[in-house]
């Protein structure tokens, strides 16, 4: 629609209407708006395929995986999603969409080395540091390999991101020999917080069974943040972990370090999925929805706020 106006004001009253209408209209537009902070980049070479616990397929390979992912951050406005993974698949993922924020992931036992890292972290190559995989390697983020990188971390302002609570069933027996439910217990990390006072850093999966202490962490430690990953809608038990662990997070007003991500890993799926069950839960305000969605990992990843 065209306003025509034939007084010497016109064109100030449509100025003013203009920066009206703006006014109203960016709070719509900008509503809704969700950071991931929990995803996964592969390439063709390192990519797998599996049925997901609760039923989800898989992505059929890589690529395939790279445009549903995209399709769903479109679908659910998603502004800035975090993957993790090897340098090549980060590499792979942020070049075909700039909306993915890489961070690096020590997949492998043996990490890059810190000269590297640093230089990554420099060229913004790396913008987080996670997931941090020490658990499946039997070992924690205070094993004193991390020692070097938290430092940079620290000193970069670079979030770190820590797998916490379990993993699929019978890894042990397969990949993952060297995996121990009791080292994803985010107490073994303590020493990290204190060592470490300014490093920002997120437990995945808020702890998992072990969510009473990520709670007491997070009330001892406020550069503390938790992501809910995998609680939102792998398997029941889980879910009922982010349930319990949610409405304790509100009761003592720890809810403005809670992060959404979807850890959608080969299960695109996983990204509506988690979004409609956090929408769900009643107990939350929409403001405090919004938080965990959005504001609150957007004040981890230093894009403001
Ligand atoms: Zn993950």
């Amino acid at each position: 629609m065209v306003i025509q106006f034939s007084n010497d004001n016109g064109n100030n009253v449509k100025y003013i209407i203009l920066a009206l209408l703006f006014l109203i209209l960016y709070p719509l537009l900008s509503y809704g708006q969700i950071i991931d902070v929990h995803l996964h980049a592969y390439t063709e070479q390192d990519y797998w395929v599996a049925t997901a616990r609760n039923g989800f397929p898989p992505a059929a390979s890589a690529r395939d995986l790279l445009e549903k992912t995209i399709w769903k951050m479109d679908e659910h406005n998603i502004e800035w999603a975090v993957v993790s993974g090897n340098l090549e698949s980060l590499k792979y993922f942020t070049q075909a969409d700039n909306r993915f924020i890489p961070s690096y992931q020590d997949y492998a036992e043996n990490l890059i080395s810190v000269d590297s890292f640093v230089s990554l972290v420099k060229k913004g190559d790396i913008q987080v540091f996670g997931e941090v995989m020490a658990v499946y390697h039997g070992q924690t983020l205070n094993d004193e390999k991390y020692l070097p990188y938290l430092k940079v971390c620290e000193e970069y302002n670079i979030p770190v991101a820590y797998h916490t609570g379990g993993t699929f069933p019978g890894a042990n027996a397969t990949i993952w020999k060297k995996f121990r439910l009791s080292f994803g217990n985010p107490l073994l990390i303590e020493d990290v917080l204190v060592r470490y006072p300014r490093l920002k850093l997120s437990l995945m999966h808020a702890g998992s069974n072990f969510y009473e202490n990520t709670l007491r962490m997070m009330d001892q430690y406020p550069q503390l943040y938790a992501d809910l990953g995998v609680l939102l809608w792998l398997h029941p038990m889980e879910k009922d972990y982010a349930v319990k662990f949610l409405e304790s997070a509100k009761k003592y007003g720890l809810l403005d370090r809670v992060m959404f991500g979807s850890d959608q890993m080969i299960w695109p799926d996983s990204i509506t999925a988690s979004i409609r069950f956090l929408d769900s839960l009643s107990f939350l305000t929409e403001a405090e929805k919004r938080d965990i969605l959005y504001h609150n990992a957007k004040r981890f990843l230093n894009k403001g706020e």
